[in-house]
């Protein structure tokens, strides 16, 4: 039991994997065969019944020579075929046992069902829709899937519970022991698979239409006991996702995203994502209800148990016959309402009470586990109960699933049955209990992790003393990334990186939730807020699909594209072995197998290019080149007219608008020189280069001061990169209001508010109407500086006032220049402008005094400051102060008493005033930040100890 306990909560217990698809594709021939065998033998069956001759020596099944009392009168029985017996006392049950024990992942891989749903794709023969590129003219085919937005999409939970429901009453009412009719509704089911398999492409027929698939979702979510956990899994095909076997025995994704999210890629996955929706509670509670009215009816019909545990229900083949007779038997009478009306009457109110009772015991525990835990997460609390129901329905159904069989062994056999089932049950809820979302979270991204730390291909065996990476749980790999000393910073910003671009590309995070997702991980790897959103900018540039909000990303999308360019890479390979032809040639000859594959994986014109470009590494470098080099010429014109006269009043939001382009084209060209680095002196690279050099930016040219690029770029590339243009960086002065106008207006269309919020200040500084007009697209955004912005520009008179009347716009422009929050990201920016006050001092006043306690950190905004050093008793030092300066942050940091006195020496001296607490904050939490307060504040004191040195 401890060996199995152990297996049960191993990491990865990886008990299915070691089966091959070509293991699992003959199990289910086997399995299949077997089916139909029991199906035919329900047409015609003249040798089994000779088993259950109450006269047979040995047989176990023999007919017992006792009275069986339904609605008070002895059935008489007769020598049956074992069909429905075996198929209702055996087969069913086994499929619940193999769903809670192994998971859906082995059941999906075998189940019968399933496999003959998938005649029309291993025939060719599925409904296709033609399309026709409007552009091109071309003509392709795509097979048909279910949309999620379909009323099918929306409603399949309730289709396939409606479909379990009419089955359990099926069986009861026609084909619980009429072998003609339960084959004839097998038969049907099998033609509605096959149907289905026509109709719809992947594994529709599982995903949105077997009625066994409720059953699974509750069996086997979140998992099975001896389950694979696909999400910490370095294999690319997990659990039961759809795959080929290719003829040389390795396995490939088939998958066509059918579904999202997929329980046969990832159960848990599936499990979380759906625990909150309304069906999850319909499925669980009422499944209890229709599971327990189901055994039931028996009593309520027959008036015993005998009835139910004798299996003289599956052996009734006049079952047809007692359709009209009395529903029910109860204290000894019958209830004149037709066993047709009373089984679906029964079945339905026992599935709507126990789905009420369901929700009113959450309800109840919710609230209770709020008092009693309050740290315990809702959907933690949800979790457990869904645990709970599936061992209390788990073990219910096992007091009578399968027990007219196992009745007929001897006692002993009886207890080991039912000790293993209670045992394997509890297994399950120990190892189920611990589970959630967040658990899930820190697992999945602490893998992802893992393969970005294999990809830095680190030396770390010394540190693993003989394990691998794989075998380092969630923690362990922090631990060790933490440890390594080749983890640097850059190192650190590349893995981080690639997590975040997998987690976007898979639609794990988006670019909103990415902060939040991320967070426990950019705790243990001690990555800002800010990092990350360097992160996301760099991402953005390099790739601004990935962080397009109205672009859907789903691991089951990026699982099709791949399994696509798998089997064009081997398409391509094979081409080449046999042929000279370069990679385009062999493209078109093979145009009809890629447009074959293409049909298979529903590939796009659009994903068929970025898949070409993938493919050969030079396409894809030339296509990002290209792709960043279009943008510059943009940003290097928007730089220099925003140099013009008829804006420089507004400078120093200028500044911040002037920064970011700054910035986004320092991002750009940094991406660039990239790529030129890894093409060294190739044909891209000289005509990159060409492009680049000739663009005249001064940006390029700093960097290439500023940063090693020079030991990394060809000679021949840098000297078209330093060799200086005819077009050299002069600020034109002859912009129109109207080009700067659509520059700005260009730039309202990027990502960071504070920069639209700049922008928008500005244009209707120039042009109030269209400022309004622009206004009112803002005025219901999420980020405070540009609603707020908005909302003002269309309430306040014309022409507009300066600056001081655009409260959270001002403090992020004062803040973004001055030296100490310089560099800070635009939204750490914005969250202390909301923490910060505006304070206004007039001629003369005092500021702080000295031997006041620091509670602020004080930025001078406009006007003017003195700080009056106390040198000796009769010394004083005074230093004046500028706008964009701080004042007393020496105090601040030591959160001592100021040593000095700060007077207000204009008529009118404003303040920005940041509490103390929120500075100290930013100073845990922000590395990078802290580095520059100690080198502001070690030059601050460099110049001070020089002044008061000096004669
Ligand atoms: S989403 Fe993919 S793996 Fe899942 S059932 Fe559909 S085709 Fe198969």
């Amino acid at each position: 039991m401890t060996k199995l306990m152990k297996i049960a909560t191993e990491k990865n217990p990886n008990m299915l994997p070691q089966f091959s698809e070509r293991q699992m594709h003959f199990s289910r021939w086997v399995l299949t065969v077997a089916w139909l065998l029991v199906i035919v033998s329900l047409f015609y069956d003249p040798w089994t019944s000779v088993l259950t001759a109450p006269n047979h020596p040995w047989s176990p099944l023999r007919l017992p020579n006792t009275c069986i009392q339904v609605q008070g009168k002895c059935l008489s029985e007769q020598p049956y075929p074992l069909g429905t017996t075996l198929f209702w006392g055996a087969i069913v049950p086994s499929a619940i046992f193999i769903l809670l024990v192994f998971g859906h992942e082995v059941w999906r891989r075998i189940c019968p069902l399933s496999f003959l749903s998938q005649i029309p794709r291993a025939l060719n023969k599925q409904r296709q829709f033609k399309r026709e590129n409007a552009k091109t003219g071309k003509v392709r085919y795509e097979l048909a899937k279910v949309k999620s937005d379909s009323w099918l999409g929306r409603n399949y939970h309730y289709i396939q519970f409606g479909w379990l429901f009419v089955g359990l009453c099926g069986r009861i009412l026609f084909f619980n022991a009429d072998r003609l009719v339960l084959a004839l509704w097998l038969l049907f089911t099998i033609a509605c698979a096959i149907g289905v398999g026509y109709f719809y492409a992947g594994k529709s027929w599982c995903q949105y239409f077997c009625p066994m698939a409720p059953v699974q979702k509750i069996y086997s979510e979140p998992g099975g006991l001896f389950r694979t956990k696909a999400h910490t899994s370095d294999q690319t095909i997990t659990q039961s996702m759809c795959r080929i076997t290719l003829p040389d025995g390795k396995e490939q994704s088939a998958c066509v995203a059918c579904q999202n999210p997929c329980i046969d890629i990832d159960a848990e996955r599936n499990y979380w994502d759906s625990l909150n929706k309304p069906t999850e509670s319909f499925l669980r509670y009422g499944y209890i209800g229709l599971v327990f009215g189901y055994f039931v009816y028996y009593y309520l019909y027959a008036g015993n148990w005998d009835y139910y545990f004798s299996g003289a229900w599956a052996r009734q083949t006049d079952q047809l016959a007692s359709l009209l007779s009395p529903g029910f038997y109860l204290f000894g009478q019958t209830i004149n309402i037709p066993k047709i009306l009373a089984v679906p009457l029964t079945l339905g109110a026992f599935t709507a009470v126990a789905y009420y009772l369901g929700k009113i015991a959450e309800k109840q525990i919710i609230s209770l586990s709020r008092q009693s835990f309050p740290n315990l997460h809702v959907d933690v609390v949800r979790h457990r109960i869904f645990t709970l129901c599936t061992y209390i329905i788990f073990n219910f159904f096992f007091i009578f699933g399968g027990r007219p069989i196992v009745a007929t062994l001897p006692v002993w056999v009886q207890y080991i049955y039912d000790l293993g089932l209670v045992s394997l049950s509890t297994l399950w809820v120990y190892k189920t209990w611990n589970r959630s979302p967040d658990l899930y979270s820190r697992e999945n991204l602490a893998n992802r992790f893992r393969k970005q730390l294999v990809k830095l291909q680190l030396n770390v065996s010394q540190y693993l003393e003989g394990r691998s990476l794989d075998d380092l749980n969630t923690h362990e790999v922090y631990i060790l990334a933490k440890v390594l000393p080749e983890f640097t910073k850059e190192n650190r910003h590349k893995a981080y990186k690639g997590v975040v671009q997998e987690a976007l590309e898979e639609g794990y995070v988006n670019y909103s939730s990415s902060l939040e997702v991320l967070q426990q991980m950019r705790l243990e790897l001690g990555i800002t807020d800010d990092e990350h959103r360097k992160v996301l900018e760099e991402l953005g540039i390099e790739n601004p699909e990935l962080l397009d909000p109205d672009r859907q990303r789903t691991l089951e999308n990026q699982i099709r594209l791949n399994g696509y360019r798998k089997s064009l890479e081997r398409l391509m390979l094979l081409q080449q072995q046999s042929s000279n032809e370069n990679f385009d040639q062999l493209l078109q000859q093979n145009s009809s197998e890629i447009g074959a594959l293409r049909q298979q994986y529903f590939i796009t014109s659009q994903e068929q290019e970025w898949i070409l470009s993938g493919l050969s590494p030079d396409a894809g470098d030339k296509r990002r080149a290209e792709f960043l080099l279009a943008q510059l010429p943009n940003l290097i014109t928007c730089y220099r007219v925003l140099n013009q006269p008829i804006i420089r009043q507004h400078q120093a939001v200028l500044t911040l608008i002037k920064e970011s382009i700054y910035h986004k084209e320092e991002l750009i060209i940094r991406s660039i020189l990239e790529i030129l680095a890894t093409q060294q002196n190739s044909p891209l690279a000289l005509k990159l280069g060409l492009s680049l050099g000739q663009m005249s930016s001064f940006v390029l040219v700093e960097l290439l001061e500023a940063e090693p690029w020079k030991q990394r770029l060809h000679p021949e590339i840098l000297r078209y990169l330093t060799q200086p243009s005819s077009e050299w960086n002069t600020c034109s002065l002859e912009s129109s209001p109207s080009e700067v106008l659509q520059h700005l207006e260009a730039l309202l269309g990027d990502q960071n508010p504070s920069l639209q919020a700049a922008c928008l200040y500005i244009i209707a500084q120039l042009e109030s109407e269209r400022g309004k007009s622009i206004a009112c697209q803002f005025t219901s955004d999420s980020s405070k500086v540009l609603r707020e912005t908005s909302e003002l520009l269309l309430s306040l008179p014309v022409p507009y006032p300066s600056l001081d009347s655009f409260p959270t716009l001002e403090k992020v422009v004062y803040l973004f220049n001055s030296d100490f929050f310089h560099r800070m990201h635009p939204e750490t920016l914005v969250s202390l402008a909301e923490r910060a006050d505006v304070k206004t001092y007039t001629q003369n006043q005092a500021i702080t005094e000295a031997g006041d306690t620091c509670r602020e950190l004080l930025l001078l905004l406009s006007g003017d400051a003195e700080i009056r050093y106390q040198l000796t008793d009769d010394e004083i030092r005074v230093e004046s102060l500028h706008p964009g300066q701080t004042l007393d942050e020496l105090d601040v940091l030591a959160h001592s008493q100021s040593r000095n006195t700060i007077i207000a020496s204009s008529p009118k001296t404003r303040i920005l005033a940041i509490p103390v607490h929120t500075f100290d904050d930013l100073l845990d939490s922000d590395s990078d930040f802290a580095r520059r307060v100690l080198e502001l504040e070690s030059r601050q004191l460099q110049r001070f100890m020089r002044s008061i040195n000096s004669p």
